[in-house]
């Protein structure tokens, strides 16, 4: 007989994007000449950067002739793009990161959704209020305990240490869903209690590219003995519109407590066969001159929607937080009514669509998310709507 993992059973079902795409559907059927708005996706809307639009060219074309054919490639990714990634994520920055502590990956969701396959099953994971589900489901699967550290306006969304032992803790900073987050001193009181409890960080570091002030980390490694305690997962999709190309990195140090970096090697080479040749290639392109400015420049993009819907909604009298260093925005909902009940008013009357904080753990209640990664005119024209609703 075959028998399944009955720790899929406390899953709770993944509703909300479900739900949401339900309620956005029975709307256009009733009303199928509105122009519904989307705030609340996660997706990119601005297209690839040239540089990396040639580069897959380039790269495809190599792929026609039996002398540049790329097959299986190295399991933790191309040098050419290691060292890239070495040299102007962390060397620039002044860490020191090895190329072989450095694994390319398909992108952050597989990364911080596998890594707790090589941790005890025992070990108990701490993780915030709300919460990026994937942390918590791949957890939930392996049947660990959680321990939900709330953020709310009361703490300024800053999780407080656990006044119990963990063995792991999931931060990520810049913050997927409020948008907040930690200045160097909150880090280092993180990494100083990783290093007292024996505990493991992994720091998902997808949004570090929209930082924009001068005393947010970009890297958990810019904290002293953060090497010792710390794995970081660093993503392309929202950095460059790879949400369709696909690649990210993980960094797994070698000097971690416990000897984590040839285990995942030994993980990767097990169940991985590495990202393709095109999408490495797209990802090195980003880190030339003509890439490093094309970049910038869309996340300058979104940045400024950021700045729009900030401006507009405290104007409008809403509590918002985030959208600073984050192209996300936590907005408090109105006194009386629930992230649900707020997303189907929204929805109704100004036909815009948000994302409910509840969906992201039950310390979302009261919050829904929007996001800033929609196209300006039609960010500008939710905006205008939302003031007259
Ligand atoms: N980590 C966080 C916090 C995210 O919000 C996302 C995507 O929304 C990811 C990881 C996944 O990124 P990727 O597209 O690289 O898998």
């Amino acid at each position: 007989m075959t028998l399944i993992n009955e720790n899929y059973k406390n899953l709770s079902d993944n509703y909300l994007f479900a739900e949401i795409a339900r309620r956005v559907e029975a709307f256009r059927q009733h009303n199928p000449q509105a122009n519904v708005i989307s705030l609340g996706i996660g997706d990119v809307t601005q297209p690839l950067a040239p540089v990396v639009v040639e580069a897959l060219h380039r790269a495809a074309d190599e792929m026609a002739f039996a002398s540049s054919f790329r097959g299986y490639g190295p399991e933790r990714g191309y040098d050419f793009l290691r060292e890239a990634i070495v040299e102007n994520d962390f060397r620039a920055r002044g860490i020191d990161i090895e190329v072989d502590e450095v694994f390319v990956s398909d992108g952050a969701k597989s990364d911080t959704g596998n890594f707790q396959e090589m941790l005890s099953a025992g070990c108990v994971v701490a993780v915030t209020d709300p919460v990026y589900p994937v942390y918590v489901d791949s957890n939930l699967m392996a049947g660990r305990t959680i321990v939900r550290l709330p953020c709310t306006t009361e703490n300024d969304f800053l999780p407080e240490l656990p006044d119990e032992h963990v063995d792991v803790i999931y931060l990520c900073y810049p913050n997927n869903p409020t948008g907040t987050v930690l200045l160097r001193d909150d880090l280092k009181a993180w990494v100083d209690y990783a290093i007292r409890e024996g505990a493991l960080i992994l720091y998902d570091a997808a949004y570090e590219a929209f930082i924009q002030s001068e005393d947010v980390p970009h890297s958990i490694y810019e904290i002293a003995g953060a090497r010792r305690c710390a794995v970081e997962f660093h993503s392309y999709s929202k950095t460059a519109g790879f949400t369709g190309v696909r690649c990210g990195y993980t960094v797994v140090p070698k000097d971690l407590c416990v000897g984590l970096n040839p285990l995942w090697n030994r993980r990767q080479c097990t169940k991985f066969n590495g990202t393709s040749y095109l999408a490495q290639r797209a990802a090195g392109a980003i880190y030339t001159p003509d890439g490093k400015r094309q970049v910038r420049q869309v996340i300058h993009y979104y940045m400024e929607n950021a700045r729009l819907m900030r401006q507009t909604l405290s104007s409008l009298g809403f509590k918002v937080y985030g959208g600073v260093d984050a192209p996300y925005l936590w907005m408090q909902v109105p006194e009386g009514t629930t992230s649900w009940g707020f997303f189907d008013d929204m929805l109704h009357r100004a036909h815009v669509v948000c994302t409910p904080g509840a969906g992201f753990g039950s310390c979302g209640e009261g919050y829904v998310r929007l996001t800033a990664f929609g196209r300006r005119e039609q960010t500008l024209e939710a905006l205008e709507r939302i003031k007259r609703m």
